[in-house]
């Protein structure tokens, strides 16, 4: 899916060589010179209360800012990042950075929000996880509980064991967890029990939002609802991804749903314009789709 590989690199293009080798080969010499140039860059989109329209978080998302290609988003190189190992020190930055971003906006005046970061599901029950977020937490002496780690469904379904004591561990340094694009794993609702007071919110899957009225997947409307009410019957805090319309946030509002995240407010945006969000703390009723030019 590197659509923009190929430039100035041809010389190593031998015939024996299919297309699809080639970029991955390309892609991957420059994803293992990506960290040392400097060329990760978060971007950031707030989490919005779905009532005072108050920003009462945000994610950091990573983009590789190549000086060929263009800003790459992470779901054309993470899957590469894993399989090569290289996702172990991408993560260190990424758990570095938003720490550090974090603290300095603190410390410049900015409402205390807390971030949350994405892990990837194959490193989740390596021991040291817990650990760099230790260390990362040290060194930017950023307070535990402004830290949100979200992680995927499918990454707690394996090895319940490992997960739980991971989970504990996050959970004893007081990071926040967060389950993302729930939903969409393969989950019997009964090991969600067990994740109680482990994982501090669900994030509902953007899939199910997208179709939140329509016709032709009207099931959505109940999973949606069925899915805050879960929430809050194990006492999690629930977010919908990927909200876009004023409809669908009338919908989730009357769901009771508590916070929003999705265009509608707000893409990603680069950190300087996310801090002049910050800010000013909350959208306004009427405002919607800021940073509609950056990001695409
Ligand atoms: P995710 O964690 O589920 O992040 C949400 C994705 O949905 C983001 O895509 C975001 O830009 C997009 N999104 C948010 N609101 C809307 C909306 O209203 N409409 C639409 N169409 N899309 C919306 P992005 O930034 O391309 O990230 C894709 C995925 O890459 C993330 O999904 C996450 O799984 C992964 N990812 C991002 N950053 C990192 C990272 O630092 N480490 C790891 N391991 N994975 C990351
Ligand atoms: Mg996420
Ligand atoms: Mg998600
Ligand atoms: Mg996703």
């Amino acid at each position: 899916k590197s659509k923009e590989s190929g430039k100035n690199t041809y010389y190593i293009y031998s015939p024996s060589m299919n297309i699809q080798t080639y970029k991955t080969f390309n892609l991957e010499m420059g994803l293992r010179h990506a960290l040392e140039l400097n060329q990760f860059e978060f971007y950031y989109q707030p989490k919005v209360c779905a009532h005072t329209f108050q920003i009462i978080g945000a994610e950091a998302l990573i983009r590789w800012n190549h000086p060929d290609w263009g800003l790459v988003s992470p779901g054309d190189f993470i899957p590469l990042a894993e399989e090569t190992g290289l996702i172990t020190e991408i993560e260190r930055w990424v758990k570095f950075t938003a720490c550090a971003q974090n603290k300095a906006w603190q410390r410049a005046g900015l409402p205390a929000i807390p971030i949350s970061i994405n892990l990837s599901a194959i490193r989740f029950m390596e021991n040291n996880l817990a650990d760099n977020i230790i260390k990362a937490l040290e060194e930017t002496k950023l307070d535990p509980k402004y830290l949100d780690v979200e992680i995927t469904e499918t990454s707690v379904l394996e090895n319940e064991k490992a997960v739980i004591s991971t989970l504990d561990k996050l959970k004893n340094i007081g990071v926040r967890v967060s389950l993302d694009d729930f939903g969409t794993g393969y989950s019997s609702l009964s090991y969600l029990k067990r994740f109680k007071g482990r994982i501090d919110t669900l994030k509902i899957d953007r899939s199910f939002i997208k179709d939140l009225n329509r016709e032709d997947a009207d099931n959505s409307n109940f999973i949606t609802k069925t899915i805050i009410e879960l929430a809050q019957h194990l006492q999690m805090k629930v977010v919908a991804e990927g909200v876009e319309t004023q409809e669908q946030l009338q919908i989730l509002q009357s769901y009771n749903c508590e916070m929003i995240q999705g265009y509608y407010f707000s893409k990603p945006v680069p950190a300087d314009k996310f801090a002049q969000l910050l800010q000013k703390g909350k959208f306004e009723i009427s405002q919607k789709s800021q940073g509609e030019d950056v990001n695409k």
